[in-house]
């Protein structure tokens, strides 16, 4: 587990959503604004029943759930802790916030990096972590039926005896669960080929707002009957409902790959490698970006064997769908492009050792620029936007631009073949005006995503930190769309209020 941040007064006041979300929960959009009773609702009822504990009152135990992984994203003074050990808590906790007009805020394992899971004044933290059963392997449909609080990895493992495999594979694959991926769609480093959590969502159990359940989604491995609404749950970050149950599509095993790593001492060239390489009719099963200061970082972190000195890497692997002379040929092929657009060095290796440590140093990047971040100042926000590949070379010269603008460090790192790239804007947390030059950088860095043609987030969701960008990135039809599917699922606006449709407008 990577260290927690701990966030500043500093932090909260210069974040100007935080004033809006601590003081008054707000609606979303046009709804009625929901802001906690002035006079506390008495939680007895809801505790008597809950299942016995479930209900913790305990300000300390309340505080360390109230804050997911983003730095500088606001969050407020929950009033309760919900554990929820089974479908029915999680049933009488919406009842029941319902009748009241009470916030709710969906919870797994709060390794979000956008705030979503954060509390807010007033609301209940449904957290649905312990519901962490595998209910079911089926072999012959391929399917694995979970409960939300599975962790990632642990259903990885279950399925590894079977020959099957579920590819969803975020950095946080061994601490974030199957319902917090399923409710930000999340990515992760194999997306380049297998694709991200919502091409594996068969079926989908879901306690609305009111309480009620609904199951959604397809039995079969096949099926059209209706609206795809389990495809509206998936990245709808817990503003539509509390999911319960998952029936995920399985895969058989992924063959093992061969890896290739580029060093360049232009991140531009690395670019013109990845867009030559997409291009090539080569579908790799990873590839993976780290510019200089992310290299740097992670030799600081750890020892990984990573190079010193280059200004990009790049992680190539391909599996060559279990073929290796194919593997091999596409490796091949990745070296041509990447000599040809000046990598300084090519390695390729077929070595699983060799292959494990490279990718256990992408994996750590995360905590390498926390550690970064904590020996200078603490100040760390991360940016998520997914571009077009063929504007990644733009992207980078951008990024120059924007660290020498505003005098910020930004170190990049991403999932290169999907063009989703995470700037890390590196500051100083105790100097408001670092602080104030950051804030500034991380919207000028989403200005270019969208400005290039992309989106302001790939994986990580919009939550708090991006809700203002959100509402520039959608047109007007599809915000009052967005509007209009929140009211039908949630007309009294209780869950995650004021969060990732909180800024848009009917
Ligand atoms: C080191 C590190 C690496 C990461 N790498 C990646 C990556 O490569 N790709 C990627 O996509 N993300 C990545 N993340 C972000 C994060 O792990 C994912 O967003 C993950 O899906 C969150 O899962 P969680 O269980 O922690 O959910 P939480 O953080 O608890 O919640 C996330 C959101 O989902 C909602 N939610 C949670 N559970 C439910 C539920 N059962 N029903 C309805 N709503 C719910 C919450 O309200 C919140 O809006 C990384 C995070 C860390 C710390």
């Amino acid at each position: 587990m990577s260290p927690t941040h701990t966030r500043t007064t500093e932090q909260d006041a210069t974040v100007q959503d935080a004033t809006v979300q601590t003081t008054q929960p707000a609606g979303t959009g046009p709804d009625q604004p929901l802001t906690a009773p002035e006079v506390p609702v008495d939680l007895a009822p809801l505790a008597a029943v809950l299942s016995p504990g479930a209900l913790v009152e305990d300000a300390d135990i309340i505080a360390a759930h109230t804050q997911d992984r983003a730095v500088f994203a606001p969050s407020g003074r929950a009033r309760a802790l919900i554990r929820a050990r089974s479908t029915e808590d999680v049933q009488e906790a919406l009842r029941f916030a319902h009748e009241h007009r009470l916030p709710v805020i969906p919870q797994g394992a709060l390794t979000g990096l956008s705030g979503g899971a954060n509390g807010i004044d007033g609301a209940l933290l449904l957290n649905v972590a312990q519901l962490d059963d595998i209910l079911d392997i089926d072999t012959v449909e391929q399917t694995a039926t979970v409960q939300p609080g599975v962790i990632n990895r642990a259903l990885k493992d279950a399925l590894a005896p079977h020959g099957l495999a579920y590819p969803p594979d975020p950095g946080s694959v061994d601490i974030s669960t199957i319902g917090g991926n399923v409710a930000t769609n999340a990515g992760g480093l194999c997306c380049v080929k297998y694709g991200v959590t919502k091409d594996y969502v068969r079926r989908l159990t879901v306690v609305l707002a009111d309480g009620s359940i609904t199951t959604v989604g397809r039995p079969t491995a096949k099926g059209v009957a209706g609206l795809d609404l389990a495809g509206l749950f998936v990245g709808s970050e817990g503003t539509l409902g509390v999911v319960v149950e998952i029936v995920v599509d399985l895969i058989p095993a992924i063959p093992d790959p061969i890896t290739g790593v580029a060093l360049f001492d232009d991140i531009r060239a690395a670019a013109r490698t990845i867009t030559e390489f997409m291009s090539s009719g080569v579908r790799p099963s990873l590839l993976e970006i780290l510019d200089g200061t992310s290299i740097e970082c992670i030799n600081d972190y750890g020892d990984f064997g990573l190079p010193e000195g280059a200004a990009a890497m790049l992680l190539v692997q391909s599996n060559g769908d279990g073929v290796l002379e194919k593997a091999t040929k596409d490796l091949a092929e990745f070296e041509r492009i990447a000599h040809a657009q000046g990598a300084t060095e090519v390695t390729i290796s077929d070595d699983p050792e060799d292959s494990e440590m490279f990718i256990a140093a992408r994996r750590s990047v995360g905590h390498a620029l926390e550690k970064y971040a904590m020996n200078h100042g603490g100040g760390e926000l991360v940016d998520d936007v997914c571009l077009p590949r063929k504007a990644l070379d733009e992207f980078f010269a951008r990024m120059r631009e924007i660290a020498r603008e505003f005098d910020v460090l930004v170190a990049v790192a991403g999932h290169a073949g999907d063009g989703n790239m995470h700037p890390n804007v590196l500051f100083d947390a105790g100097d408001p005006d670092s602080v104030a030059r950051a804030q500034s950088a991380f919207d000028a860095i989403m200005a270019t995503g969208l400005e290039l043609g992309g989106t302001i987030t790939g994986e990580h969701g919009v939550g708090v930190l991006k809700k203002r960008w959100l509402a520039r990135e959608l047109d007007p039809v599809a915000q009052r769309l967005h509007l209009a599917i929140k009211r039908e699922f949630d007309p009294r606006g209780v869950l995650s209020p004021g969060k990732m449709l909180g800024e848009l407008s009917a």
